[in-house]
């Protein structure tokens, strides 16, 4: 990564309490408003008459506004991948949103595929990962919108640093934006892969 602050040498402790501090002040910076929107997520999507993905859209709009005031308490920056070389679950109909926006097919696979957290860590890298940049950003999984890093460096997203016991990537929990997302599915079971497995091809599959 190419960190936007010079770093300096902290203990784990210290980046721990360094790290709630921003996550205290990136809540405290989200408007009344857009707090408002997440929290009534849930009510909101189970009252629209769409399609799921579009029901999906929404959920992905709503992460976008309230990330949108994460940046300078992150240590996120453009063409820091390390979260883009790791497992990234996506279900069915995100495979289908993500499809209809890059313009291809998703691999219409019949059950879901479990991969262990550490099978693709360092080593292989998003099928969309193009020069270090997500060339799928504006239909990116919402798990990628989530993973956002609040310590003040990359390093617990380093792959050598993740068998460390202390290793915590402090992000937030914005629990209402995971319990919509589980609830489109409604009361079928969404078959969930990796987003390696739906476009082994990239935007070619
Ligand atoms: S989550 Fe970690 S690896 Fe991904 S952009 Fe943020 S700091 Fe970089
Ligand atoms: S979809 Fe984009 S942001 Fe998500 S892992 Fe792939 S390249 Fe990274």
């Amino acid at each position: 990564m190419t960190s936007k602050r010079t770093i300096p040498v902290l203990s784990v402790e210290q980046r721990q309490h360094r790290a709630s501090l921003q996550l205290d002040d990136f809540f405290h910076t989200v408007p009344s408003d857009i707090r408002e929107k997440v929290q009534t997520l849930s009510r909101r999507i189970s009252q629209m008459n769409a399609r799921i993905t579009v029901k999906l859209q929404e959920i992905l709009r709503t992460a976008d506004q309230i990330f949108g005031y994460a940046g300078k308490y992150a240590a996120c920056a453009r063409g820091c991948g390390h979260c883009c070389h790791v497992h990234v679950p996506i279900s069915d109909f995100e495979a289908e949103y993500i499809a209809h926006h890059v313009g291809t097919k998703a691999l219409p696979l019949k059950q879901s595929i479990h991969h262990d957290r550490m099978e693709y860590s360092g080593k292989t890298p998003c099928v969309f990962l193009k020069n270090g940049e997500c060339s799928i950003y504006e239909a990116r999984p919402l798990t990628c919108r989530m993973h956002l890093n609040f310590d003040i460096d990359s390093f617990w997203c380093q792959h050598e640093n993740w068998n460390n016991p202390e290793a915590a990537i402090p992000r937030p929990d914005i629990h209402p934006l995971m319990e919509a997302y589980h609830m489109l599915a409604g009361k079928s079971e969404p078959v969930v892969a990796d987003i390696r497995d739906y476009f082994p091809r990239g935007k070619n599959t």
